[in-house]
C-alpha cells in the first residue's frame, strides 16, 4: 500500500480504552486460549469467563484492526440462506436449529450491549434489502413469505416506500427486516473487550500465535513475545486473517477486500432526504454495495474492492460512482474518508467450523455477516467449550476442505467480479 495513502475509517471509539494488554506471565496455564481479538475471540471469551473459565486472548495485532473493528456496523440477523433453503440442505432437525440461530444472531449483539451496559451508538430501526430488478423483487417475496410464516418482524416495501425511507433512486422495491440495526463496529468491538476483561479474561495485544502444539496435557501456544501459554482447549478466531497456524484453514477460504467510503458530515437537507430513519440498506446487484448512516451524520457506502491491497485513492472510485448513481444530490459533498478489511468467503457460503483436533475449535467465513453471526457463535463456542455438548453447536463441524488450486481461485474470482460488475451494469 502506498504510504501517503490516507486510509481511515469512519468508526470512533466512544470511550478510549487505552491499552488493553495484559503481560502473559511465564509458564502462563489457562483454561481456554483464544487466538484474536475480534467479535469472534472476544464473544467466546467473556462468555467463557462467564461460565467460571480462566481465559486468555492474544491478538496479533491492537483490538479493532481486524475486520470486527473496520465493517461497516449493519447488524443483519441469519445466514446468507432463507429458511427454506437451511431446511432442505441440513434436513428437519439440524435445520430447524440453524434456522433459531440465524434468528437470534442480531438479537446476541444488542442483548449483550444492554446486558453489558456497552456504549456503542447504536439504532435498531431495520435493515432494507433493496431490489432493482424484477427478479430481485421476486427472491425478496419470497424470503419475506418465508420469514413472516416464523413470526419475524418483516414486510416488503414498495417503490414509493423504499423511496422515502433511502431517499435513493432507481429501486422497484425490496424487503423490511426490522430484527437487524447499525452499531458503531470500533465502539463496540473495543467495548467488548472491555467487558471481557471485566470478566476476567487476560489480553494480549501485539503479541502473535506463531506455533500450536499438543501433548497428552494439552494445548501449548507458542507467541511471538516468546511465551508459551498451556491450555486445554484453543479457538483459533483468525477468520479472514487466517495463516498457517492450522495447516490447510487459509486455503480452505478465499479471502476478499470489502472497501468503504464515508462522505464528509451532511447537511441539514440531506439528513432528512438520506435514510432519516438510519436504516441499513444492501442493495441486491451481484457485486452489491452496502450503506447506512454513521453516528456522526456521514453517509457510508461499501462494497467488493480490488483483491490487492489499494494503492491509490482511485481504488475506491466505483464506490464514488456507485454513491453518486444512487444519490445525485451528494454532488458536490466530499469523500473524507477511506478504509478497507479482509472478509473470508466458503464456496458454499455458509460459515464451517472446524474441531481438527480435539480441544482445538475455529470457524471461518461469514460472508460478511459476521458481527451478529460470530458474536451468537462465540457464546455458543464458549457453552460448547464448557459442557462438551456438540448440540450446542448451530451447524455440524466439519473437516477442513482446502480449496483446490486455491491460489487460481483468487484469479478466478477477480475475473468473475469483473463480469458480474457489468451485468450489473447492463441492468442499471
Ligand atoms: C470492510 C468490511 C465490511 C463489513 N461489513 C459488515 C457488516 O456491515 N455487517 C456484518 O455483519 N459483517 C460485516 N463484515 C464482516 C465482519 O466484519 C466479520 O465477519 C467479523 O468482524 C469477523 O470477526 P472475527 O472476530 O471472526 O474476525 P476479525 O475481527 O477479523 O478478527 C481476527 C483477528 O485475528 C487476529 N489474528 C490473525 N492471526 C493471528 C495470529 N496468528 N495470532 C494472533 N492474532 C491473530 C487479527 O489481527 C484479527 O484482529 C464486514 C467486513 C469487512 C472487512
Amino acid at each position: 500500500m502506498s504510504q501517503d495513502l490516507n486510509v481511515r475509517s469512519a468508526w470512533q471509539k466512544v470511550v478510549d480504552p487505552g491499552s488493553l494488554h495484559a503481560p502473559i506471565g511465564n509458564g502462563e496455564q489457562v483454561d481456554v486460549t483464544i487466538i484474536g481479538a475480534g467479535v469472534m475471540g472476544l464473544s467466546t471469551g467473556l462468555e467463557l469467563a462467564r461460565q467460571s473459565k480462566s481465559v486468555r486472548i492474544i491478538e496479533a495485532s491492537d483490538v479493532g484492526t481486524g475486520a470486527s473493528g473496520l465493517n461497516g456496523g449493519q447488524v443483519i440477523p441469519g445466514l446468507k440462506y432463507d429458511p427454506d433453503w437451511l431446511l432442505q440442505h441440513f434436513g428437519q432437525e439440524r435445520g430447524e436449529i440453524a434456522i433459531a440461530f440465524a434468528q437470534s444472531t442480531a438479537d446476541a449483539v444488542f442483548d449483550l450491549i444492554e446486558r453489558e451496559g456497552l456504549e456503542v451508538p447504536r439504532v435498531r430501526n431495520g435493515w432494507i434489502q433493496a431490489a432493482h430488478t424484477e427478479s430481485a423483487l421476486a427472491a425478496a417475496q419470497r424470503r419475506d413469505a418465508q420469514w413472516r410464516a416464523r413470526g419475524a418482524d418483516v414486510r416488503m416495501l414498495d417503490a414509493h416506500e423504499i423511496e422515502a425511507m433511502t431517499g435513493a433512486r432507481g429501486y422497484l422495491g425490496g424487503w423490511l427486516d426490522k430484527r437487524a440495526g447499525i452499531i458503531d463496529p470500533l465502539s463496540f468491538v473495543t467495548q467488548l473487550a472491555l467487558a471481557a476483561r471485566r470478566a476476567g479474561v487476560q489480553i494480549a495485544e501485539r503479541t502473535k500465535a506463531q506455533a500450536l502444539r499438543r501433548d497428552q496435557a494439552g494445548w501449548s501456544v507458542e507467541t511471538s513475545t516468546g511465551h508459551t501459554i498451556r491450555s486445554r482447549f484453543v479457538v483459533v478466531a483468525t477468520n479472514a486473517y487466517s495463516d498457517g497456524l492450522i495447516p490447510g484453514l487459509a486455503r480452505s477460504i478465499v479471502p476478499l477486500h470489502s472497501f468503504q467510503i464515508a462522505t464528509e458530515r451532511l447537511p441539514g437537507r440531506l439528513q432528512d432526504a438520506i435514510l432519516p430513519g438510519r436504516q441499513a440498506v444492501s442493495d441486491s446487484r451481484r457485486i452489491l454495495v452496502y450503506y447506512r448512516k454513521s453516528p456522526d451524520g456521514r453517509l457510508v457506502l461499501g462494497g467488493r474492492g480490488r483483491m490487492a491491497e489499494p494503492k491509490s485513492e482511485s481504488d475506491w472510485k466505483h464506490l464514488e460512482r456507485a454513491m453518486r448513481r444512487l444519490y445525485p444530490s451528494l454532488d458536490g459533498i466530499a469523500i473524507e474518508r477511506r478504509w478497507f478489511g479482509r472478509v473470508a468467503m466458503t464456496p458454499d457460503h455458509l460459515p464451517h467450523i472446524h474441531e481438527p483436533q480435539p480441544g482445538l475449535m475455529t470457524v471461518v467465513g461469514c460472508q460478511g455477516r459476521g458481527v451478529g453471526m460470530m458474536t451468537a457463535l462465540g457464546q455458543k463456542f464458549a457453552h460448547y467449550i464448557a459442557s462438551g455438548d456438540r448440540a450446542i453447536l448451530p451447524l455440524p463441524i466439519s473437516a477442513i476442505k482446502p480449496i483446490p488450486l486455491h491460489e487460481f481461485r483468487q484469479i478466478g474470482v477477480a475475473a468473475t467480479i469483473a463480469w458480474y460488475r457489468l451485468l450489473d451494469a447492463l441492468e442499471k
